[in-house]
């Protein structure tokens, strides 16, 4: 089913969600909210200030026993109230997500069926719960007892990015509310507008009162208070190494449980037995997917050299097929970038590379611009050199840097010489092969010929720098649990 939108944003973006309530903000700042494509304000929201994370904490806190209380499978049913209510509002929120984030409907219709699975999954999690609550241990000790139980973690404050709007929340909100825990959600300035609908489903499908608590700001309004919060339990990180490095030390101070889902450099591996073909496919839907502001993108291409022409050219051809334009017309390939910031900051890094005298395959001599929109020509760069900026650092944006290698073992050592570990592609005619060279990976997410799979069940989260902890599958549920043991005599 769906329906046209509900989502009345324009009289709303003045407040904030806090105990099923909309409660003016105490900020006084406004900031802009735009539409990237078009290059145009759509709204302000009032930037929420240290008050309103005080009155929101509050509200969690208040709300968190009796939430707990009532046992996973209630829970359970709120959570696929909300997966039911978000593909009610399916066309809706994917035209709210492509005018507000700038990405192409197909990409933003991916986004809310990841974002409808991510509640489901959790719902059945929920109702497992229950039924782990209280197992024997086995113990070697005689004439004693003990069980398990996996208490909520408490009030948790989820902190989320522009780049996928409803999906990296769903990633912290379902399993948050799953465990027993209430939530003050903190989508990005950026991209305000999607997750103000799940306050409107709060209030539709009933949810206690202060188990999610919604607030609109920046990192300086909300995210560094909510960030410090001494009654906030725990807090869920999405974003840059920067913020999330700051996050980490706030949280260090009353010993608060972080995790962190941080940047990525990710690789992407083509061997000598690929078809350059097939692998340019997967390469092309690894970096140019979202304008390339996909924390996990493969940025760094590692061909072997007996392949590397051929993927050249396949890549080449491709991208000039690429059809940039309005995020919400047919057809479209590629969006803006998200904000003016991003594309700026992206645009350094293609000046960078005009310093360096990076060997250019594509960039935006080979194709015109939109006239409207903060778009970046899609680019790639062969032959860079490990020692520039742009092999080493995340970009965020259409941009795809490569080398040859001449072996397997020369590709996996290049692989790994990151400072970052979120994800890798390997591409071989041999699956075998791809899973061994895998293996071998140290990333947190490794995909073998194939595009970027993500799915409910399996684990997203990074090695090294790229961050702590692990989100989705039942990792992602323990994120937001404490594990309890009864003992005593039999
Ligand atoms: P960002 O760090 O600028 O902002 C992320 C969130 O933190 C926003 O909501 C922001 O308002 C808030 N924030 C800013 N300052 C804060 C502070 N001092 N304390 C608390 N919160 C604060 O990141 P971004 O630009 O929104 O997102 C891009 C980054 O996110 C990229 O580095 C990308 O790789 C990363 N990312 C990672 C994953 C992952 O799963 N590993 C997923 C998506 C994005």
């Amino acid at each position: 089913m769906s329906t046209t939108s509900k989502i009345e944003h324009a009289s709303l973006l003045d407040k904030q969600f806090i105990s099923n309530q909309w409660v003016p903000s105490n900020g006084t700042r406004l900031l802009d909210v735009m539409n990237p494509y078009r290059e145009e304000r759509i709204a302000q929201v009032t930037a929420g200030d240290a008050s309103d994370v005080d009155a929101a904490v509050t509200a969690a806190q208040q709300a968190q026993p009796d939430w707990q209380a009532l046992g996973g499978t209630a829970r359970a049913n709120y959570l696929d109230g909300f997966a039911d209510a978000l593909e009610a509002r399916r066309e809706a929120l994917m035209t709210l997500s492509a005018t507000n984030n700038g990405k192409p409907l197909v990409e933003a219709e991916i986004d809310l069926e990841d974002a409808i699975a991510c509640y489901r999954y959790y719902a059945k999690q929920a109702k497992a719960l229950d039924a782990r609550q209280g197992e024997l241990v086995s113990v070697e000790m005689e004439g004693v007892e003990a069980r398990t139980y996996h208490d909520p973690v408490g009030v948790v404050g989820l902190i989320a990015p522009w780049n996928f709007p409803l999906v990296t929340s769903a990633w912290k909100l379902a399993p948050a509310l799953a465990a027993g825990c209430t939530a003050v959600l903190k989508p990005s300035e950026v991209t305000p507008l999607p997750e103000r609908v799940l306050a409107e489903i709060a209030l539709e499908i009933g949810l206690p009162a202060g188990v999610l608590n919604l607030l609109n700001g920046d990192g300086e309004g909300i995210g560094a208070p909510l960030t410090n919060h001494p009654d906030v339990d725990k807090i869920s990180f999405t974003g840059s190494n920067r913020v999330g490095e700051a996050v980490m030390q706030a949280a260090s101070a009353r010993t608060a449980s972080v995790s962190l889902e941080l940047g990525g450099k990710s690789p992407i591996l083509v061997m000598e037995d690929a078809d350059p073909e097939q692998a340019a496919d997967w390469v092309m839907a690894g970096i140019y997917f979202n304008a390339g502001q996909i924390c996990s993108a493969t940025s760094r291409l590692l061909v072997h050299e007996d392949v590397a022409e051929a993927l050249y050219t396949a890549l080449g051809e491709r991208v000039d097929a690429l059809t940039l334009g309005d995020p919400l017309a047919e057809g479209t390939d590629l969006g803006p970038l998200t904000s003016a910031k991003q594309r700026d900051a992206v645009q350094r890094y293609l000046d960078l590379a005009e310093q360096e005298g990076l060997t250019v395959v594509r960039d935006t001599t080979h194709r015109t611009l939109p006239t409207q929109g903060y778009f970046l020509a899609p680019t790639l760069y062969r032959d860079v050199p490990v020692e520039s900026r742009l092999w080493k650092e995340e970009i965020f944006g259409p941009v795809l840097c490569a080398r040859s290698v001449s072996s397997e073992a020369e590709a996996i050592q290049l692989a790994n010489d990151s400072s970052f570990g979120l994800a890798a592609t390997v591409i071989s005619g041999d699956p075998e092969r791809a899973k061994r060279i895998g293996r071998q990976l140290k990333a947190g997410s490794i995909w073998y010929n194939s595009e970027q799979l993500v799915l409910p069940e399996t684990a997203w989260g990074g090695f090294k720098r790229s961050g702590i902890g692990r989100e989705l599958g039942p990792w992602g549920l323990s994120a937001y649990l404490e594990v309890k043991h009864v003992i005593g005599p039999k």
